[in-house]
């Protein structure tokens, strides 16, 4: 599909789309087919075995992978059909059908790093027999605690957004020594990405706190891209230039 729509399939396809047939035998089924993209993907005998084996469980909860195999799927009969074609290699389907488990064991591997797989996803790769691996662990962090010098404020501050982009917003509280609270603001910011609002949070926290009269702050936050961004005294979102270059002044 995706070398019609770039304009580059094979020499025999664009003839035979206009009607000037070249017999190109397949070497997929006994018989031998008329080896063009429908028969390689779908219908020879190679195409349909693959997709007889493949069978997509029924459960409540949807996955990604599911979404992603067919692209799998339809690659390994056409790199099976380029082998045997160029380099003269003929595969059998047990190891196409070890090249599909090799595959999704992969991308599964690759979806877990993001977030945990859905019930889908688990059930794919238990189906074909591919060795499903727990989550991965994290690492405890060490966190400090110190009280606050005398007279300075604890600025606590967040932002996110419901969506990304989405409707954004940033909110935050001031305290004195005693945790008593002396301010308080949550302010509206519009559309916007997370990390935008995460930014801004800390913009507008600093701002507001400075219009009311404190200026000596400690400010925690746990957006980890902006205090990385502060560490490195640079950010690296060209977008959030403008932003960034408020926030280094207000610091
Ligand atoms: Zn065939």
């Amino acid at each position: 599909m995706w070398k019609d729509f770039t304009n580059s399939l094979s020499v025999d396809v664009k003839l035979h789309s206009v009607g000037i047939p070249i017999v190109c035998k397949c070497d997929c089924c006994s018989m031998g087919g008329y080896e063009d993209l429908n028969h390689v993907l779908a219908i020879g005998n190679f195409a349909k075995e693959l997709l007889n084996r493949y069978v997509v469980p029924k459960v409540r909860i949807w996955g990604q992978l599911l979404g992603l195999l067919p692209v799998v799927i339809t690659w390994l009969p056409w790199l099976r059909r380029y082998r045997a074609r160029v380099e003269g290699i003929s595969e059998s389907i047990n190891h196409v059908w070890m090249q599909l488990k090799y595959w999704s064991a992969g991308i599964g591997d690759k979806l877990k790093s993001t977030k945990q797989q859905s019930v889908r996803d688990i059930k794919i790769l238990k189906d074909l027999q591919v060795h499903v691996r727990g989550p991965k662990q994290r690492s405890p962090c060490l966190v400090h605690w110190s009280q606050l010098i005398a007279r300075r404020m604890k600025l606590n501050v967040d932002g996110g957004s419901r969506g990304n982009p989405g409707p954004a917003g940033v909110e935050g509280v001031l305290r004195d020594l005693d945790g008593n609270v002396k301010m308080a603001f949550s302010v509206s910011l519009g559309n916007g990405t997370n990390n935008f609002a995460k930014l801004l949070g800390l913009l507008h926290g600093i701002q507001i706190d400075q219009e009311q009269g404190f200026v000596d702050l400690d400010v925690e936050l746990d957006f980890w891209v902006v205090v990385h961004w502060i560490k490195e005294k640079r950010c690296n979102t060209w977008y959030f230039e403008d932003f960034w270059e408020e926030v280094m002044e207000v610091l």
